[in-house]
Formats: structure tokens, C-alpha cells, sequence
């Protein structure tokens, strides 16, 4: 088997295409394979797939394909344009690559196994040979073709989230699919054209089949859920409920320690994070740290006991009942004589016929928390995200369960 042949076969070229050339520099660890359309045969439209004549060809391109062994290799081609009699002069696809991408369909492939693998850019770029703009190139272009291929099912719950992102200067609006357990989409703010950008990635069947979403307060979400998602129920979300509740008792640990101290009692130094954790995930050494810090004899402990046995509101299964039970909880809280807690009481009780909601749809934003790890994970080992549209791929890339391949294999 000669040269040309063993290429032809790895790189699995397909009639007419032909490999002309084969040039080997080890100087630079490099292979460099020239491709040719022969140019007496006729060509396919790339628009309406019409067999047409070939009119010239384009300046030569290169794509970077995978490596053969140790050498990076190179496939070299001038793309025949043909003329179509409805698409007038239109360049060729090729069999190896797409999207206008500098990388075959194969290499591209490798790339997002590779980052997938490592969750990573660096990594995958140190291992690809490949620059830091080349990874998140493919990067993109993988994210928009997964986008595309995204079909119209029915998709009955979402959530609506806020991150941060630029050091926390900035936010972006995440909305997922909290069953599918992926991002759908990801914009730039918090506001209107946010939100509005966000659900406008859903069809209008789709928006018009959701029947529950889970978000915080925000008052966008709430505006824009009640205009894009005309039979959805609003569900606000446990985790931001608790997470206020535990700002409430961290207010009142903050000022009844100030008092102590003044009279030199270290009662409650260093207990920020034991009062913040659920009891239940508690260690035994902070059981009995937790034991010998006597709460009830403490103001804290009054909030504490407050933000406990609030978590029981979303264990109940009959609506009755949890109503029942939170107009307990709203006498006990309103009836602690800390401002904090109070405060928070009556925000739930302004909002609770869309907290209540939980009992029928039990649906949170879990999902949208977790991947808070995932964003760290991919700042923490590359260079961060320098801007909103690097942020956004690499969320829908990593979280959005896109198929992203390139077309064809080859
Ligand atoms: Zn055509």
C-alpha cells in the first residue's frame, strides 16, 4: 500500500476527492495531506444538493486533523465552487469538516471528548496542541450546533436563576429544565431582556405546556414567567427561602454575640458556621459542641428553632395541612421579638400562595444550585471567562446535554 492510499483509507476520503500530495516535514513534526476535486466532474449544490457544474475554485484552506502518531497533520484543499441554477456560485461542502471550522469534523470530536473528560479548557488545549481562542472556538461551534438539533418536546417544569459571574459584578439569568436536570439557556443581566431572552429559547407550544417553574422573589422572573408561560404555576423555590432564613439567624448570632462580648462571654465565638448547617448533616463533634451551647438559654436559639422548623412546611403532602402548619410557624415567628426573623416571616407570608404551590408540583432549584460547582470547577482550572459569551458556552456546554458532534464522522 503506498502512501497516498494508507491516508486515503484513515482519513476515509470518498470519491472524487482524491489525495494529490503527501508532504512529511519532521523537521517541524508535521504531515501536511493535499486534497483534490477533480475538476472535470460535476458537484453538489451545498444548499439544495443538486448535482451542478464545477465553475473554479477557491484559494486553498487548511483544517487541522487528528495526529498521525507523534506529527501534527494538516489536510490542504481548494473547495471547488459550483454554479447551481437556482443557488447561482456556491462553494462546496466537504466531506471533512463544517460549520467553517479550522479543524476536520474528527479533530473537533477528539476536542469535545477531551474537554468533557477533563472539564477543563486548559488541559484540552495543552493536550490538543491547540490555542486557548481554538478551544473555545470549537467550543462555540459545538454549543450552536447542539442548539439547533434542541427538538420541540414538552417540557412541563422549569426553573429561573440568577449567578454571578465576572468576580460577582455582574449577573446572567439561567433557565433550566429542572426534570432533564440541563440548562436551556443563559443570558447576560437579570432584567426584562433578560428573562425575555431566556424563555424566548422555548417555542410557543413549549412555552404554552409548562405547567410549573421555580425561581426566587425577583420580581423579572415573576413578570416574565406571567407573560411567556401562560399555564404555569409559580413555585418559589425552598432553597432561597431557607437561605434567607439562615441570613436571619446569622443577623441575630451577629448581635446578641456583639452583646456578649462586652461583657468578655465568648459563648457564641466561632459558632457562625455550626448555627448555619442543618442539624441533621451535623458531625458528632458538633452535636455535642452544638449540646453544650445550651440554645435555648440564647437569642439565636429563637431563630434557630424558627428557621428548623420551617424546613417541615415542604414535607407536607396535603395543601391543608401546610397551610395549617405555616400559620403556626407565622404566629411563633412574628412572636420571637427578632426583628430579623420577623421580617422574613412576613415576606413568606406576602408570598405564600406561590410557596404553597410546592406541595402539588414539588419542584425546586436544586438543579440550578448544582451547577454553581461546575462554573467554579471551570474558572478555578483555566483562565476564568474574560467575557459573557465564553460564560454562556461554557454553561450550555458542560450542563446544557447538548449533542454537539459534527455531523459527519469523517
Ligand atoms: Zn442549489
Amino acid at each position: 500500500m503506498d502512501d497516498k492510499e494508507l491516508y486515503r483509507q484513515i482519513l476515509g476520503i470518498v470519491e472524487p476527492w482524491k489525495i494529490a500530495e503527501i508532504n512529511l516535514e519532521i523537521s517541524k513534526q508535521e504531515v501536511h495531506i493535499y486534497l483534490e476535486y477533480p475538476a472535470k466532474k460535476t458537484g453538489n449544490c451545498p444548499t439544495c444538493g443538486k448535482d451542478c457544474k464545477i465553475h473554479d475554485k477557491r484559494e486553498g484552506r487548511s483544517w487541522r486533523h487528528l495526529d498521525t502518531c507523534q506529527l501534527k497533520t494538516f489536510i490542504h484543499c481548494r473547495i471547488p465552487r459550483v454554479i447551481c441554477q437556482e443557488h447561482k456560485i456556491v462553494t462546496m461542502n466537504v466531506p471533512w469538516s463544517s460549520d467553517q471550522s479550522r479543524f476536520t469534523n474528527l479533530f473537533e470530536r477528539l476536542a469535545i471528548n477531551l474537554l468533557q473528560a477533563t472539564k477543563n479548557r486548559s488541559t484540552a488545549a495543552a493536550l490538543l496542541r491547540i490555542s486557548w481562542d481554538e478551544i473555545n472556538g470549537i467550543m462555540g461551534r459545538a454549543v450552536k450546533r447542539g442548539l439547533l438539533r434542541r427538538n420541540d418536546e414538552v417540557i412541563p417544569c422549569l426553573g429561573i436563576d440568577e449567578k454571578s459571574f465576572l468576580k460577582g459584578h455582574r449577573y446572567a439569568t439561567v433557565l433550566t429544565d429542572t426534570q432533564g436536570a440541563r440548562v436551556l439557556e443563559v443570558a447576560e443581566n437579570r432584567d426584562k431582556s433578560a428573562v425575555d431572552t431566556v424563555f424566548n429559547c422555548l417555542s410557543n407550544k413549549q412555552k404554552e405546556t409548562v405547567t410549573a417553574i421555580s425561581m426566587d422573589f425577583w420580581q423579572a422572573f415573576n413578570t416574565g414567567a406571567k407573560t411567556h408561560l401562560p399555564t404555569a404555576v409559580i413555585v418559589h423555590d425552598k432553597f432561597h427561602i431557607m437561605k434567607y432564613m439562615n441570613e436571619a439567624v446569622d443577623a441575630v448570632r451577629k448581635q446578641e454575640h456583639r452583646t456578649l462580648m462586652k461583657s468578655k462571654d465568648e459563648t457564641l465565638k466561632g459558632k457562625k458556621y455550626l448555627l448555619l448547617k442543618n442539624r441533621k448533616d451535623f458531625t458528632q463533634d458538633e452535636r455535642s459542641d452544638f449540646r453544650n451551647l445550651n440554645i435555648n438559654q440564647l437569642a439565636v436559639g429563637r431563630a434557630w428553632n424558627r428557621r428548623e422548623l420551617l424546613r417541615h412546611l415542604w414535607e407536607y403532602t396535603y395543601e391543608k395541612s401546610a397551610r395549617s402548619f405555616f400559620a403556626k410557624w407565622y404566629f411563633s415567628a412574628t412572636h420571637s421579638r427578632l426583628e430579623p426573623v420577623i421580617k422574613i416571616a412576613k415576606m413568606l407570608k406576602k408570598h405564600f400562595e406561590n410557596i404553597v404551590t410546592f406541595i402539588k408540583h414539588r419542584i425546586t432549584n436544586a438543579f440550578a444550585e448544582g451547577i454553581n460547582s461546575v462554573i467554579q470547577h471551570i474558572k478555578a482550572t483555566a483562565r476564568g471567562f474574560r467575557n459573557f459569551q465564553n460564560y454562556r458556552t461554557a454553561i450550555l456546554f458542560f450542563c446544557g446535554k447538548l449533542d454537539m458532534y459534527p455531523q459527519e464522522s469523517r
